[in-house]
């Protein structure tokens, strides 16, 4: 069968699938979650690997998906996650995992055997005590080992992905660009978005890309790289010590060349990160619906997806749920 391209009303082509596989963490960072009350999926509720693999392996043979994302919660808490990249590498697509890097150490060889491509680990602090009070987790040694481990197993290059929070983190640019320097990995700086659990996200604590830009570039000389569909902005350092990225989905959303859908842990399928309305394809799938079925419901949400997220704008409604339960 000759994949049909998954687009949307306004032409935009959709490759990339976003699958969180737990809305679980073994962290409560400040900007994702709250330091308690999170009810948790029960696990009937959650896809299993079969389920998850199915609907991936209808995304790529009938919409020519070729990138596949492991997100949550936490990827890593899930049980037999090898199984599952040995599952989803035979599609054939680019795989990748965004972990929190705290368990990398113990398992990052399974997953490279399984045929994990590259990690992303999310890092905000080097200050030990900042990232405790960030991730309400003592584990920065943890998770410096993990970005180790990752690049000692050839998962590279290796991304770090950096939240930034005004008043939190916004000192910290320069040192952890010097970090992604020294350790050869790419930092990349993410505007905070407004999908907090607690919802105190406000535009004030936006720290915006070209203000990142112009501190590490005052610090470390950069040029640009020419941006191709991703969404980070991406850096060269003009002494070819690599490069540094910046995601400005608040400043300078990329709306319009995105080409991402995402699947929740309990199967709903969302065309954007602030989508308000998702397809229930758990619900599709138990009932005991053909592939066609399942790929018509697919195309009919990307189909209907909207131009772009609007925050700022008098009609931004945040979504109701937060990041961990979406899959960044
Ligand atoms: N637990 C994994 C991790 O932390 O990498 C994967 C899931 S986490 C929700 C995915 C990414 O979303 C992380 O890079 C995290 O820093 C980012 N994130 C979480 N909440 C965010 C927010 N309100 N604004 C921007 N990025 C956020
Ligand atoms: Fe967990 Fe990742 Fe959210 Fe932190 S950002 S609480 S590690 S899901």
């Amino acid at each position: 069968m000759t994949p049909e391209p998954l687009v949307d009303s306004f032409g935009r082509v959709h490759r990339d699938l976003r699958i969180s596989i737990t809305d679980r963490c073994n962290f409560r960072c400040t900007y994702c979650m709250p330091a308690e009350g999170m009810t948790w999926l029960p696990r009937s509720e959650v896809l299993a690997f079969e389920e998850l693999t199915r609907i991936a392996r209808i995304c790529v043979d009938r919409f020519g998906i070729d990138s596949i994302r492991l997100t949550g919660g936490e990827p890593t808490v899930r049980a037999h996650l090898p199984v599952l990249v040995a599952q989803l590498a035979a599609l054939g697509v680019d795989l990748a995992l965004t972990t929190n890097g705290a368990t990398l150490r113990a398992s990052v060889a399974d997953l490279a055997a399984a045929g994990l491509r590259r990690v992303n680990v999310s890092l905000d602090s080097l200050r030990p005590e900042r990232f405790a009070a960030l991730t309400r987790r003592d584990a920065l040694p943890a998770v410096l080992d993990g970005i180790d481990a990752a690049v000692e197993a050839g998962l590279g290059p290796v991304k770090v992905n950096v939240v930034l929070v005004r008043g939190v983190n916004d000192d910290e640019v320069v040192d952890l660009a010097r970090f992604g320097r020294d350790k050869g990995v790419t930092i990349r700086f993410i505007e905070f978005m407004p999908l907090d659990a607690d919802r105190r996200w406000d535009r004030s604590a936006v720290v915006p890309a070209e203000e990142i830009v112009a501190a590490i570039d005052a610090a470390f000389p950069v040029e640009p790289v020419t941006r191709a569909s991703e969404p980070a902005e991406r850096w060269r350092y003009v002494d070819g010590a690599g490069e540094v990225g910046v995601i400005p989905s608040v400043t300078r959303p990329f709306c319009a060349s995105c080409d991402r859908i995402r699947l929740t842990a309990e199967g709903r399928l969302r065309s954007c990160l602030f989508a308000t309305d998702e397809t229930d394809l758990r619900s599709l799938l138990r009932s005991g619906a053909s592939d066609d079925a399942v790929a018509a419901a697919v195309a009919r949400t990307v189909a209907g997806k909207w131009a772009g997220h609007g925050i700022g704008s008098a009609t931004f409604v945040a979504p109701p749920r937060s990041m961990s339960q979406i899959g960044g």
